[in-house]
């Protein structure tokens, strides 16, 4: 066995250090079923922990990837056999709820679906929610600024971090677990591992704002006759309901369609409308709110905004109706398939999206294209189903969403990060001055680029 995984055994404890069997029998992310590959995972279970793992590796030279969910898109957890593989898996605690000052202190492999949980048996809300809250870590969130569908809210994850500590590849502890909305004692530490895919360190504690849990909720889901209808609609509820405005999901009908075919999710409205909007708002008074939300909906008809609407009587309708948004497995078991995160302003998103398809039809004519998005933020996803296995669909499917993307001053990435997936598409996004600042910060944290080396910037 290597020297350095027979020392951190003796370290932390045989059953803290996986290797062989152990370390194949994962999956490389949820989005690669191929057995994970490296030379040892290592589960610490304290910030001491970690900074001794990451010491003993900085020393000789070691290279280490970080774990969380590995729900990400980006191919930013990606390891190979050479690696150490950190997993943040057994610091899961929530260290404390204080529902007084509102913050959460929580450790980062802890899983959000599980803290929400724990927030909401408090009374309070964690304003934190995507798809893949049921695998994702607070630390993976807080490492890549996670978004998701309350952001139109309350806006991403680095908007809800008050603190954090973070383990710098050398092994030094940066604790800045400050709880305070202000706090402008010199810089701002904890922005540099907020969204900077841990490569500037490990994120071992969080600490986040909370708000009180809401006491009502409406939800609707809307077919539209257009796309001019969706802003139409979006400023319709801003300008009602406007604050309690907590989700705008769109789903153009060829996600709608798709994710409804048969033997998948039952249809709650018909299936041929141009686009379909699920929203929903979050209040606290039960007397008027609900009174409110109809009154609104009804308005957005009579405007023609929308054409249908469906209002789920009860949580499992409800559930039902966020399924339709979140659970895409009708189209992303048709492999291969390639999964898309963009931003530009909404203004330009029609011609946007009308000159991917063009050019897809053009450069990859088997491929089949199905779009949503959290529109309030500007952010679009694309499916793309190459159906074929040419080995250049990627690289063709990559061009039709990237390439017209430069002609409406867009984001490459919007909420999934760069990872190594999107590194060859970062300079459309960003300039030579800001990646070269990047390099700049990498060098400084991680001088032997050990550390998720090769993520984001070279
Ligand atoms: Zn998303």
């Amino acid at each position: 066995m290597d020297d350095l995984v027979a020392l951190l055994k003796r370290e932390l404890g045989d059953a803290a250090v996986l290797t062989g069997d152990d370390v194949s029998a994962r999956a490389t992310s949820y989005w690669d079923a191929a057995p994970m590959q490296a030379k040892a995972i290592v589960r610490p279970g304290t910030t001491d922990e970690v900074a001794s793992v990451l010491k003993h590796c900085y020393e000789r030279n070691q290279p280490v990837v970080t774990h969380g969910g590995l729900t990400g898109c980006v191919q930013g957890a990606q390891s190979d056999g050479g690696d150490i593989v950190i997993s943040m898996e057994r610091m899961n605690q929530i260290e404390d709820i204080d529902t007084v000052a509102h913050t959460l202190t929580v450790q980062a492999g802890a899983v959000l679906e599980s803290v929400q949980n724990d927030v909401a048996a408090e009374g309070m809300f964690l304003p934190l929610d995507l798809g893949a809250r049921g695998s994702c870590t607070i630390g993976g969130n807080v490492a890549t600024n996670a978004g998701g569908i309350n952001v139109i809210r309350y806006g991403m994850a680095r908007a809800l971090v008050l603190g954090l500590e973070a383990v710098l590849p050398d092994g030094t502890v940066l604790s800045s677990m400050n709880k305070m909305l202000k706090n402008n004692a010199g810089f701002d530490l904890k922005q540099l591992f907020i969204g900077t895919e841990g490569a500037l360190g490990i994120v071992t504690r969080v600490v986040l704002r909370l708000q009180p849990q809401a006491t009502t909720r409406n939800t609707a889901l809307a077919a539209l006759p257009n796309f001019a209808a969706i802003p139409a609609l979006l400023n319709h509820l801003k300008s009602t309901v406007g604050a309690s405005l907590s989700a705008f999901e769109a789903m153009w009908g060829n996600y709608f369609a798709g994710v409804t075919e048969d033997g998948w999710h039952k249809a709650p409205m018909g299936r041929e409308h141009s686009h379909y909007i699920l929203f929903e708002c979050d209040g606290s008074d039960p007397a008027r709110d609900n009174e409110r939300f109809m009154e609104v909906v009804e308005q957005a008809f009579e405007k023609g905004i929308i054409e249908d609407a469906v209002i789920p009587k009860s949580e499992a309708e409800r559930s039902a109706l966020w399924a339709i948004r979140d659970d895409f497995e009708a189209i992303v078991s048709v492999k291969p398939v390639f999964l898309y995160d963009v931003s530009l302003p909404i203004t330009s998103m029609e011609a946007y999206v009308a000159d991917v398809e063009a050019l897809l039809a053009k450069l990859l004519p088997t491929a089949k294209i199905y779009t949503l998005g959290h529109i309030g933020d500007g952010n679009l996803h694309f499916f793309v189903q190459a159906h074929t296995d040419d080995a250049e669909a990627r690289e063709l499917s990559d061009r039709a969403i990237y390439e017209p993307l430069a002609n409406y001053e867009g984001s490459v990435s919007a909420e999934h990060g760069i990872g190594f997936e999107k590194k060859e598409w970062l300079s459309q996004s960003r300039s030579a001055a800001e990646i070269a600042v990047m390099q700049q910060l990498k060098n400084t944290f991680d001088p032997k680029h050990l550390l998720n080396s090769g993520v984001v910037v070279d």
